[in-house]
């Protein structure tokens, strides 16, 4: 099987803006950024998308919320922040690597577009 796009960044063969890094999830600055902070932060392994995800994804799925809420209070976004997966097409999915959206420095509009 090919790598994913988020595999080849984790693997260096592509280049990214590194934030954050374990032995489990990588977080990178989007982009195409869609507000002042917007960094992906996703599981070096992982399924397509979280319809996807089973019960053996169960601890990696906390760990990368837990990451993902380090990772924002990492980048000073003290007056919050939204987190956003994509599922699938409705849901606006480009990269089909599970993957979580960091958004902030700026007001969020709800509902969202
Ligand atoms: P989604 O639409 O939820 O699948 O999110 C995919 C995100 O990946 C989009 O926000 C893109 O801007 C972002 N993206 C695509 N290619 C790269 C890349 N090479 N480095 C960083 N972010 C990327």
């Amino acid at each position: 099987m090919s790598k994913t796009l988020f595999e080849k960044i984790a693997a260096r063969e592509i280049p990214a803006q590194i934030v954050f890094e374990d032995d489990l999830v990588l977080a990178i600055r989007d982009i195409n950024p869609q507000a002042p902070t917007h960094v992906l932060i996703f599981p070096k392994q992982a399924p397509p998308r979280i319809s996807e995800a089973t019960p053996e994804h169960h601890k990696l799925l906390g760990h990368l919320l837990l990451k993902a809420a380090e990772v924002a209070a990492k980048l000073g976004l003290n007056h919050g922040y939204r987190l956003v997966i994509n599922n699938g097409p409705d849901g606006g999915e480009t990269v089909p690597h599970l993957h979580c959206h960091i958004l902030g420095g700026r007001n969020m509009a709800w509902p969202p577009g």
